[in-house]
């Protein structure tokens, strides 16, 4: 008997309108537990390299985790995995909110969906009972028109629905998936992979407990978590004041809030975008996530003049800066009703509003016209044009076409040396941390199988000498803090070991708000509540390898589309002196950079020449069997 899981992922085959189901056994889910691993697996095993990302041939995974649904708080979360409309290659995104325990009580662990429909259907999955139903009739609603109506269809408002809006129908390249309006699989444009499939929506319902091998152990956890985290200083801060409470003014004083495209470190107008204007004017409630304390989401409200829904929740720290400073945007009103825009639409926050900084520079700098955009002043601080676009992009008209393709593909058409101006790697829009402050960005956002990604790794701040989070790397022989700037072999080390925390993590289905180093639970009561969950004999080393092998299982997927170490790149931008800002005049060094990528790949056992996995390395971890899958581009560089 399986604990934990439901042993049970759903095969949904679109070309054919049927569904199967597939068990699996104990070795598999602590091979690739769930998540972004269980992902990667299924993307390698079942698809030939060169994948088109928006053909048919391109397969969509919804995958929860070993925690998710044991009530351990954060264990709520799950993946949207395919390659990336974006990137080209291994996409992800992440969600918590209720879906993914939902998901498991139906049923099922995980849900691959291959081929396309004809025409729009969605998913109904009751009580393990799968069903496809037409969708015609819900293409071109937005999320909550859509929720609405699956939920009057099938006669309860408790069913939980994942959906896309006119962004993914409209196949724009970052577009996401919304579950109960405010939970948003944001990054990597899986929203345009379900919109090139047809699959308009996947709703659940169900009452299934899935065993677990002891509760009252989980149960422990879970209350000793809910008495200690308002003692602790970062889950108390999230609690309090949400991740835009937390982040803005504090990366403003620090010189490092991505200001105008990147330009600067610092927002004259930071106040007016920052937590507190945000609990003054526009806070209703604070939200969270299925079985967790910490309720760190905001709802955000405005009468008008830009008139601001709370079903759409409000904006995170990154939509806060993404509209906000780095559109050079004052206006916090216009900012929350762009985060309503992008979850109704379905539009990712981060590489929406870093495309339209991208334009904003070119039309600052000549490189767009009024004639090109339809009359619209595009400069930064304009929020009216910013809020413009963003319905343009939904809809891909005017300019919103060109952009909708992300800012990689916009500035090839656009020419006249705009690369420079798309702050990207791999084509997927850096997120709202300045990686010549917080140097682990650096490695993160070149190295990422998905792009620029943020949550690839924990940042900097709270692992420098001094600092809390220090202490809580010592349980994985980490025993010294080390700058925030500082980009030499210790920091390599320190970032490849707490990389693979937060992969661990990924692939579990747990959230990194409430668990690793720096916050309340500890990678060691990971593990414990794994055991707890599943009845596995597990330890923490198990569980970091398990991170370690997501990582390279990821590369892998990647490495098959064609990615190797030439595009493990930075913008010519990060290289260059901040020009405003406590940091003012700071850039990466190139020659440093470089030579962290070289230990980064010697120490994860990739070729330093070709950035492609080796033999050994992959047979280490697990996965010799993906070793030949890789051969053909081992002599790549
Ligand atoms: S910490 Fe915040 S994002 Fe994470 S599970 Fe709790 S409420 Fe959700």
């Amino acid at each position: 008997m399986l604990y934990g899981v439901t042993g049970k992922i759903l095969k949904v085959d679109l070309d054919q309108q049927r569904t199967s189901v597939e068990e699996h056994d104990e070795a598999f889910y602590r091979t690739y537990g769930g998540g972004g691993c269980l992902a990667s697996y299924y993307l390698l095993k079942e698809r030939p390299a060169k994948i088109e990302p928006l053909s048919p041939d391109n397969l969509l995974v919804f995958a929860s985790g070993p925690l998710v649904g044991t009530g351990i708080p954060g264990g709520n979360r799950f993946s949207v995995a395919a390659i990336s409309p974006l990137t080209g290659c291994y996409g992800e995104a992440e969600a918590g909110g209720w879906w993914s325990p939902e998901l498991k009580k139906a049923g099922y662990d995980a849900i691959i969906v291959e081929g396309a429909a004809e025409k729009p259907v969605y998913l109904w999955i009751d009580e393990g009972t799968v069903r496809i139903r037409d969708a015609a009739h819900l293409w071109g609603k937005d999320t909550g028109e859509t929720q609405d109506i699956i939920r009057c269809e099938l006669g309860s408002r408790s069913v939980r629905v994942a959906a896309i809006g006119p962004g993914g129908e409209n196949l724009v390249r970052f577009a996401c998936v919304v579950n109960n309006l405010r939970h948003t699989n944001g990054r990597s444009g899986m929203g345009a992979v379900m919109g090139s499939k047809n699959l308009k929506a996947i709703a659940l319902h169900g009452r299934q407990q899935v065993p677990m091998k002891d509760r009252e152990a989980l149960i422990r956890i879970r209350r000793w978590y809910a008495e200690n985290f308002m003692d602790h200083p970062v889950e108390r801060v999230l609690h309090d004041g949400g991740t835009i409470g937390w982040d803005v003014t504090e990366l403003d004083e620090a010189g490092i809030l991505p200001t105008r495209n990147f330009h600067s470190g610092s927002f004259e107008h930071a106040d007016a975008i920052c937590g507190e204007t945000f609990h003054r004017d526009f806070f209703v409630e604070a939200d969270g996530c299925w079985a967790c304390p910490v309720r760190c989401k905001r709802v955000a409200r405005s009468q008008g003049p830009d008139v601001v829904d709370p079903r759409y929740g409000g904006p995170e720290y990154e939509t806060a800066g993404a509209f906000g400073s780095l559109c050079g945007v004052s206006n916090l009103e216009a900012v929350c009703k762009a985060h309503e825009l992008c979850n109704k639409y379905t539009l990712d926050t981060i590489s929406t509003g870093s495309t339209i900084a991208f334009a904003m520079e070119c039309f600052e700098n000549g490189l767009l016209t009024h004639e090109d955009t339809g009359g619209l002043e595009l400069r930064f601080g304009n929020d009216r044009a910013m809020l413009q676009l963003i319905q343009q992009i939904a809809t891909r008209e005017g300019i919103g076409d060109l952009l909708a393709e992300g800012s990689r593909r916009a500035a090839q058409q656009i020419g006249g040396g705009s690369e420079r101006f798309a702050m990207q790697t791999k084509g997927q829009e850096m997120a709202m941390h300045e990686p010549r402050g917080k140097a682990s960005l650096a490695l993160a956002y070149a190295l990422s199988s998905s792009g620029a990604n943020h949550t690839e790794a924990p940042h900097d701040f709270l692992f420098q000498p001094g600092a809390f989070g220090v202490g809580d790397m010592a349980e994985l022989g980490i025993l010294e803090g080390v700058a925030a700037q500082y980009l030499g072999p210790e920091k390599v080390r320190q970032f490849a070991y707490m990389q693979m925390t937060w992969q661990v993590f990924n692939t579990l289905g747990m959230c990194i708000f409430t668990a690793g180093p720096g916050k309340l639970l500890k990678m060691s009561q990971v593990a414990q509540a794994l055991a707890a969950a599943t009845g596995w004999d597990t330890s923490l080393w198990e569980v970091m390898k398990l991170g370690e092998r997501t990582i390279t299982a990821k590369r892998a997927v990647s490495v098959r589309q064609g990615i190797s170490r030439s595009d493990d790149r930075l913008p010519e931008r990060m290289f260059e002196p901040l020009e405003g800002g406590l940091l003012k005049g700071k850039a990466l060094d190139r020659a440093e950079f470089e030579r962290a990528l070289d230990l980064y790949y010697d120490a994860l056992g990739w070729d330093p020449r070709t950035g492609v996995p080796t033999p050994g390395k992959l047979n280490e971890l697990g996965l010799g069997w993906a070793s030949p899958l890789l051969d053909q581009f081992r002599g790549r560089e």
